[in-house]
């Protein structure tokens, strides 16, 4: 701002000394404000600013010693010392801008300057420096002299399009550096130019001058004048760089049309012509070079997993078909973690990405360099074995699920998981998709039998389809009505009355007849079917029994219970769903009990979430089948239960005294130490009752008080005499 007000104050000023002066004081100004700027913000490269800061200062000298030749000596003397001190400040400018783009570190971007510059010396060689050259009527070192300042201007020129070509964006000191050489270069060639041509008045330069003094000054005020040079140096061809290199290099060719330039300059034109030929060329071969290597880097990610950089399924499928030959014997295998959804669910996504990279790790290193692994996605990794002797399979499972088993440390979490790995066989195949779905349905057979490991074999294939047929069959089924509710009592020893019902859903197949649960409940549960199915039974349960207490009043159960499974439980709107069941119904909460297993509780996460909410309804919570699952006892800790139903195979052999006796006698303690209502299940023989009243059972389901059956309010109706 002071700088523009010095400048606008020079210009009011009368012509000739007192001009001068003020021109000489700016330039003092600009070179002192320089220095005081490498002083407050001490830049990185001070070096480049002193240098600077020189070349300017050695400038204003020689403007003094000119003057003192004009004002004091009345001559004006060409050439004479002044011109020494000008052309002193060349070099250190030269030195100045080297400084600068040495620290850029410019690339390819180096040859985009020597082809700017070049073609731009060109010009200026042609319109200056010859003509100056060939002057006849000057002394040589007046000659040399005049030819000295442009090609001093050459230099510069070439430093600059280095600065301008080197594809960043400067920070605004070096952009304003960088216009202030430009306007010294410009004001300088214009004044070589016009004093060759003309003979014209300088006055526009001596501003143009001034303001370069001005831009220098600000760059080096600027606080950005010490950041370090940011960015990285691209040598891209972007469409703005690609048109300043065809007008560039379009210059030489184009100088031949002027009808000025003669045969003698030709020769000139003709050799930078060449020298821009073949840098354009070196430029091109770079960009081809870079692109090269850069769709060479896209392949690589497309063929990655991101989060822990393993091959990714498109890339096991090229490696899987590459060892397809007959000359080898490839196996895959696929593992699909267990509980991880869980981990997801109750640690965030966050710790399950990091459970998945310290997996991968260690997947990596538990096989052989030679075998390649792969995430395929979600929580499911594929190990690729090329040529497998026999008996390595074997020993890659164990390695494998050794390495999974010891627990992983994610942040504070101590994680412990396990995985169903199937494998398959590739040798004698040419399809990698079917040695994948192979592995898959092997997979797919070891989670649901429980086991580590199982290898294809064609059986695996017929019970899939079969599995999938069903599948297919019990949508229909769903759609076409043919789901029936039956009830089973749940009765008071020792008198047998029926105080509750349990739900029981039976498929009236058109051709199969009456086809049990557990025929096709396994089979809903994997097709995410019992969603629906589940909500279909809950829904027409409680209409059910609330249609028996309208009609029965005091006689009606007490409470019906119905199963659900633990892909219902886990599923989002569970909860939801039964509160609309009994809003719809008008059964009340209390009067529903929902069963659940062990196992569908056992994770925690969402499942359990869900109970203590419905439990929260009022609605009571069954632990079925209880004593079978592996936690049992722990579980009555976290889980809200009301219900223990004591499984059927420590009822079946109650009567002969042994260890089956001591359990149900400890079970109905717990049940009873607990404040528990405890059901015996499965119940078949008068013995069985008389001993499970002796042990203190007071509730028991079972075929001896009444099988399931469509409607358990007939035995209430029976005539007496029928009983
Ligand atoms: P659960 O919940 O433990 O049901 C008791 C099973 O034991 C029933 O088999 C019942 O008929 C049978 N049972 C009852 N008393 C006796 C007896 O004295 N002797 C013998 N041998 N069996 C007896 P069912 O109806 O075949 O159901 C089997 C399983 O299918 C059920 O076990 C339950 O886990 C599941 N299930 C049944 N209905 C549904 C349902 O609506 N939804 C869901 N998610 N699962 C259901
Ligand atoms: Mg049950
Ligand atoms: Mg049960």
């Amino acid at each position: 701002m002071a700088g523009v007000l010095a400048l606008a104050g020079w210009r009011l000023l009368p012509e000739g000394l007192p001009q001068d002066i003020a021109y000489n004081v700016i330039g003092l100004a600009s070179v002192a404000a320089i220095l005081a700027g490498v002083r407050i913000h001490r830049p990185p490269r001070a070096a480049m600013w002193l240098w600077f800061a020189a070349g300017q200062f050695v400038w204003v000298i020689g403007d003094l010693v000119y003057e003192f030749y004009e004002y004091v000596l009345q001559q004006e003397p060409y050439p004479s010392i002044a011109d020494a001190f000008y052309l002193s400040a060349y070099p250190m400018m030269v030195v100045g801008l080297l400084t600068l783009l040495r620290a850029r570190r410019i690339g390819s971007g180096f040859i985009d300057a020597a082809i700017v510059g070049t073609s731009l010396g060109l010009v200026l060689w042609i319109f200056v420096i010859q003509p100056i050259a060939v002057d006849s009527d000057a002394s040589l070192l007046e000659r040399l002299i005049g030819v000295a300042y442009p090609a001093g201007d050459a230099m510069l020129l070439f430093l600059l399009a280095g600065l301008f070509t080197d594809g960043r964006k400067g920070s605004p000191s070096s952009r304003l550096l960088g216009v202030g050489v430009l306007l010294l270069l410009a004001s300088d060639i214009s004044f070589a130019v016009l004093s060759l041509y003309s003979d014209g008045n300088s006055a526009v330069l001596d501003a143009a001058f001034l303001f370069s003094y001005l831009f220098w000054a600000a760059a080096a005020l600027h606080p950005s004048m010490s950041a370090r040079g940011e960015g990285r140096p691209e040598g891209r061809m972007t469409r703005r760089r690609l048109v300043l290199l065809a007008c560039t290099s379009l210059f030489a060719p184009g100088l031949l049309f002027l009808p000025t330039v003669d045969a003698s300059r030709r020769y000139a034109i003709g050799a930078c012509g060449i020298v821009l030929f073949l840098l354009v060329l070196v430029r091109l071969s770079g960009s081809v070079a870079m692109v090269q290597r850069q769709s060479l880097q896209l392949a690589d990610l497309a063929m990655r997993d991101d989060l822990t950089s393993l091959a990714n399924r498109r890339r096991f499928e090229q490696e899987v078909r590459a060892v397809l030959v007959p000359t080898k014997r490839p196996h895959v295998l696929l593992l699909d973690l267990n509980g991880f959804k869980e981990v997801n669910d109750d640690l965030g996504h966050a710790v399950g990405d990091g459970l998945l990279i310290v997996l991968a790790e260690r997947l990596r290193n538990a096989v052989h360099p030679d075998s390649l692994v792969a995430r395929m996605g979600g929580d499911e990794f594929a190990v690729l074995l090329p040529n497998a002797r026999p008996g390595d399979l074997p020993v890659v499972v164990e390695r494998l699920t050794g390495t999974l088993h010891e627990a992983i440390r994610v942040g504070e979490h101590e994680l412990l998981i396990s995985a169903s790995i199937g494998s398959a066989d590739g040798t004698g195949l040419d399809d990698p998709f079917e040695v994948l779905r192979r592995a898959d349905i092997a997979m797919y057979a070891a989670k649901k039998q429980g086991v580590r490991h199982r290898e294809y074999d064609p059986g695996l294939d017929e019970r899939a389809s079969a599995e999938a047929q069903l599948g297919a069959e019990l949508r229909a089924a769903l759609d076409a009505q043919q789901f029936r509710l039956f009830f089973q009592p749940i009765v008071t020893l020792p008198e047998g009355r029926m105080v509750a019902v349990e739900t029981l859903v039976r498929w009236q197949h058109p051709e199969r007849g009456l086809v049990g649960p557990v025929d096709f409940i396994p089979v809903a549960e994997r097709n995410g079917l019992i969603v629906e199915l589940g909500a279909w039974i809950l829904r027409s349960a409680c209409f059910q029994a609330a249609a028996w207490r309208d009609e029965y009043g005091d006689r009606a159960p007490e409470r019906v219970s119905v199963n659900a499974s633990a892909r219902q439980l886990g599923q989002q709107g569970f909860v939801d769903l039964v509160r609309e069941a009994l809003a719809a119904s008008g059964l009340p909460a209390s009067a529903l009990a929902i069963e659940v297993t062990e196992t569908a509780v056992f994770e925690g996460g969402r499942a359990l979430e869900a109970l203590h909410q419905i439990r929260a309804l009022g609605v009571r919570i069954a632990l079925d089948d209880f004593g079978t699952g592996h936690s049992s006892l722990g579980l009555l800790q976290s889980v809200p239960v009301d219900i223990l139903k004591v499984d059927k195979s420590f009822i079946d052999n109650i009567t002969a005294s042994g260890r089956h006796a001591v359990i149900a006698t400890s079970l109905i303690d717990i049940g009873n130490g607990l404040g528990l209502t405890t059901v015996a299940e499965g119940v078949e023989t008068a013995e069985q009752a008389d001993e499970l009243y002796r042990l203190g059972y007071r509730l028991a389901q079972g075929y001896h008080f009444g099988r399931p059956v469509p409607d358990p309010m007939m035995r209430l109706t029976l005539p007496i005499t029928a009983r």
